[in-house]
């Protein structure tokens, strides 16, 4: 039986030399991969309370809406700069060259929502934190961060729980 891990594919070199990009559309196509990684992902949670899912762009939307719609509860974007069309808040982050900025609705999670943040995956962290910070900034209690992937070489993890975040991935 194939697990989640089978149904991503390793793209070398893209978007440069030297990254392994870890591919989940692959895993997205297909019914089986999508339903178990989905279901794996919300296995530790069985019995724990959401308000909402927070899911990161771009990969993290489409993970995001299919756990919420499982859990019932509302999706929310973090998307990068200037794409969100109402009032934001922002967050910048450091990437391998120069910065980056992520902004979330500032009316999108009200203070005390427990909050589940959802990507497919986990790399330096920075991406994440960010998140996290945006998430906290509006009062949101965050119960959890679900990552398919966890690159546990390049710290994200670590760096995450931290911060105090209870981390699951499904793979490395
Ligand atoms: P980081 O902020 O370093 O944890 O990077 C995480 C973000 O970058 C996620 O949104 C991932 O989708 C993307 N990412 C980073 N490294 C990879 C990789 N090797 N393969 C696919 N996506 C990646």
């Amino acid at each position: 039986m194939k697990t989640v891990k089978d149904y991503i594919r390793t793209i070398v070199d893209f978007p440069h030399e030297g990254i392994l990009f870890r591919d989940v559309t692959t895993l997205f196509a297909d019914p089986r991969g999508f339903r178990i990684a989905v279901d794996q992902l919300l296995h530790p949670y069985a019995g724990i309370r959401f308000d909402k899912v927070v899911g990161l762009e771009a990969r993290g939307f489409i993970l995001g809406g299919a756990i919420a719609h499982q859990l019932s509860v509302g999706f929310v974007p973090i998307r990068k700069k200037g794409k969100l069309p109402g009032a934001v808040i922002s967050e910048e982050y450091q990437l391998e060259y120069g910065e980056a900025v992520v902004e979330i609705h500032d009316d999108a999670i009200k203070a005390g929502e427990r909050i589940l943040v959802v990507d497919d995956l986990l790399a330096t962290g920075g991406t994440a934190e960010a998140g996290i910070r945006l998430v906290e900034r509006l009062g949101g209690e965050i119960i959890g961060c679900a990552f398919i992937i966890d690159l546990p070489d390049l710290g994200g993890r670590k760096r995450l729980e931290a911060l105090g975040m209870d981390v699951h991935a499904l793979c490395a």
